[in-house]
């Protein structure tokens, strides 16, 4: 009788001396796992492998468990990319938050006075200033901003919101979830695709705490809708006694077609308006909460705040960010690549696809509508450049799928069996490094 193969595996410290890993738990660990496997495929009946192209399918798998995050090159056009990270920070944001990161700041120390201070502090006099409105309260994101405004401002009693309005938004976050782990009890008016004041008028009794208006997001309605006035709405809430709740989204602190102000929500008559910090706005992970004085102390105020704040790499991108937008608005990536001139993207699309050339491949230019994405503007077409190959023999989607797996992952979309890589999303310095990339996965003799 035969001997079994799988007595015959190597040893984990052979594999470590052929690899040249140290012996740590992460590459033992690694090890274990891919002799688990070998060991499996044997127990199928598979031939084995030499214990030299196990100690390369180790030393492979050892390259790609680094110590961060993979990079991934965005050739998808979508800009806030919720998957992939949403908002890329701008330099100087990204210089002050590993700044904080990496010593000790002022984050809630009062230089002036050596007493203790807020790191609330660093943020609200310039959201303020960015946003006209009286006070603001940032936290860890925009799901945490509502939940703490539910909670402080409707727990145990009703809120009022527009059948229209209950959205569920990418990543789990669906309002009347949130409303339930608030505590404050959701009153459904209207439906879904027509609200009227009066809807809201005719729900409004001794329970009630607050209207609300959530930004749709990620989706539009169109033909035959009806949505209140949001002036009218304010009004009929504050003739009430009620707050008026806006969860704004994505909320736009400069102006951009087809996405409400944050300040014109605030002119409208809210009393409190939320909004993430890494989709428009193009600044870190947040959740920012802004208007009456009153209204946002008592989110400040209330225990659940210390749960939500913002950690301090947090607070010092969101500064910069936010310093940017008043001083230098065009160094934010989110707002050049939303603003980005046509002609330019056609020009960086033509850039590329003469580098593309010089490696052997061939790609014609095509014009490519891109989305803002992270539930931004729906709706809204921008008009972009892209370059598209066509990778037969191999197949799109295998090309597509060998790209995600280098070390530096690019992110391509397939459209009619053709490789589309859209120029906007892409680092512009980095042009040839994408052309590299696309060459070595459609030359590759591995199809
Ligand atoms: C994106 C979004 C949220 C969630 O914001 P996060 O910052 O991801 O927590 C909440 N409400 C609306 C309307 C949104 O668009």
């Amino acid at each position: 009788m035969p001997e079994d193969p799988r007595r015959r595996l190597p040893s984990v410290s052979r594999l470590l001396t052929l690899t040249g890993l140290p012996a740590n738990r992460l590459w033992v660990d690694l090890i274990e796992r891919v002799l688990a496997k070998e060991r499996q495929r044997l127990t199928l009946g598979g031939r084995p492998e030499g214990e030299a192209q196990l100690a390369v399918e180790v030393r492979a798998l050892a390259d790609a468990t680094g110590p961060g995050l993979r990079e991934v090159l965005n050739g998808t056009g979508v800009i806030i990319h919720t998957n992939l990270g949403r908002a890329p920070l701008s330099e100087l944001a990204t210089r002050m938050a590993a700044q904080a990161a990496q010593g000790y700041s002022d984050l809630e120390f009062d230089l002036a006075s050596g007493e203790r201070a807020s790191r609330q502090d660093h943020l609200g006099h310039l959201i303020t200033l960015v946003t006209g409105a009286e006070a603001a309260v940032v936290v860890n994101n925009n799901a945490g901003a509502v939940f703490l405004a539910l909670t402080a401002l409707a727990q145990g009693r009703e809120v009022v919101i527009s059948r229209g309005e209950l959205v569920e938004i990418g990543g789990s976050f669906r309002v009347p979830d949130i409303m339930a782990a608030s505590g404050a009890r959701l009153v459904e008016v209207g439906t879904t695709n027509r609200t009227r004041l009066a809807d809201y008028e005719r729900a409004i009794g001794p329970e009630t705490a607050a209207l609300m208006r959530v930004h749709p997001s990620n989706f539009e309605m169109r033909g035959f809708t009806e949505q209140a006035d949001p002036v009218a709405l304010a009004e009929l809430a504050h003739s009430h006694r009620l707050l008026m709740i806006d969860d704004l989204g994505s909320g736009s602190l400069l102006p951009v077609p087809g996405e409400p102000e944050v300040a014109s929500r605030l002119r409208q008559g809210a009393d409190v308006v939320t909004f993430s910090g890494d989709k428009l706005l193009g600044g870190p992970q947040a959740g920012v909460a802004i208007g009456r004085r009153d209204v946002i102390e008592r989110l400040k105020r209330h225990a659940l705040y210390r749960a939500l704040r913002p950690d301090k790499m947090a607070v010092a991108a969101l500064r910069a960010t936010l310093w940017q937008s008043l001083v230098e608005p065009d160094a934010l990536p989110v707002r050049r690549m939303l603003e980005a001139d046509p002609a330019r993207l056609r020009a960086l699309a033509q850039r590329l696809g003469r580098l593309l050339k010089v490696r052997g491949v061939t790609a014609s230019l095509v014009p490519k509508g891109g989305v803002a994405g992270g539930g931004s503007l729906p709706g809204v077409e921008l008009t972009g450049w892209a370059v598209a190959i066509d990778p037969s023999p191999q197949s799109a989607s295998r090309v597509q799928a060998r790209l995600r797996q280098g070390r530096v992952a690019l992110l391509v979309q397939v459209e009619d069996g053709m490789i589309v890589v859209d120029v906007r999303t892409l680092p512009e310095t980095r042009l040839a490094e994408v052309a590299d990339i696309l060459a070595r996965s459609l030359l590759s003799k591995e199809a």
